[in-house]
């Protein structure tokens, strides 16, 4: 795992890092506040030991700063401090801080609280990503999809653009579940996931909506592109049938495509590509409406 760590004090950054050494971890340094606000941003540690007694800016505006911004608020912080005093180890707990740590540092308490720390770390990280991906698809879940979408759209305000989702509904799909049971409609969602997966690109997400409904988001993609880009998803998934414990079942899925303009939330572009689904269904199934 990787830690950064923020003292002006390059005698004390030395003492830190031959008191980590061993333990495997990747040490990032910074030595003042500033310059660790700055890579904790950019290289997204998963820990950070931070000074509290800094010239440039102290230890407990850096944990403020951090705690306030999306992309750090989750890195967990443990104040180093030359004075063990209870004022400022409450100040720094109350900010958000996981521990506080006394200069100098006892070797073995130390390398303990960062152990603590880092084990807290990669458990909050696996319940994020659990929370965020379908459990029999693999592919990122309705909050996931949600919360790219929120990110999407911030950024279509902020620098124009375009951006476009894709919702996608295999046809009959109950047919599949009652003809050859569930455990190959599980596989047949699993296939049809990785064939809209495979097609998508890099910057699209694809995700799953629920129950046999799947979406697509494609920034930077106007409306008419995602038709095109939506009609070739539907071609992968009714081109040949799908293999799923040793049965052969040929399905198709019916799309509904939207672009943002003229929309003014992420809500009202799934709801504009639900409406554009709900035509495909009503058109005979198998195609793609916008
Ligand atoms: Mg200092």
């Amino acid at each position: 795992m990787r830690i950064l760590l923020v003292d002006d004090s390059p005698d004390a950054m030395a003492v830190a890092k031959a008191r980590l050494a061993h333990e495997g971890h990747d040490i990032l340094c910074a030595g003042g506040g500033k310059e660790g606000l700055a890579a904790a941003a950019r290289e997204n540690p998963d820990l950070i030991l931070l000074d509290v007694d800094m010239p440039d800016m102290s230890g407990f505006d850096v944990c403020r700063r951090l705690k306030q911004e999306a992309a750090t608020c989750s890195i967990p912080v443990i104040f180093l401090s030359g004075s063990g005093g209870t004022e400022d180890k409450v100040k720094g707990l109350d900010l958000g801080a996981v521990d506080f740590v006394t200069k100098p540092f006892d070797a073995f308490e130390l390398r303990a609280r960062v152990r603590a720390a880092l084990r807290t770390k990669h458990l909050q990280d696996l319940l994020r990503k659990y929370a965020l991906i379908d459990p029999l698809t693999e592919l990122p879940n309705r909050r996931a999809l949600d919360e790219r979408l929120q990110q999407e759209w911030a950024r279509l305000l902020r620098h124009g653009g375009n951006l476009s989702i894709i919702m996608a509904d295999i046809d009959h799909f109950k047919n599949v579940n009652d003809q050859f049971g569930h455990a190959v409609g599980d596989e047949v969602l699993r296939q049809v996931e990785r064939r809209l997966a495979d097609g998508c690109r890099e910057t699209d997400m694809p995700a799953r909506y629920g129950g046999e409904e799947f979406v697509v988001v494609a920034p930077e993609t106007a409306a008419q592109a995602a038709a095109d880009f939506a009609e070739r998803l539907r071609i992968s998934i009714c081109c040949r049938p799908l293999e799923a414990h040793g049965k052969t079942v040929a399905v198709t899925a019916s799309f509904g495509v939207a672009g943002h303009e003229g929309l003014k939330s992420p809500e009202a572009l799934v709801g504009a590509a639900d409406e554009a689904l709900y035509r495909s269904k009503a058109a005979g199934r198998n195609c793609v409406k916008r």
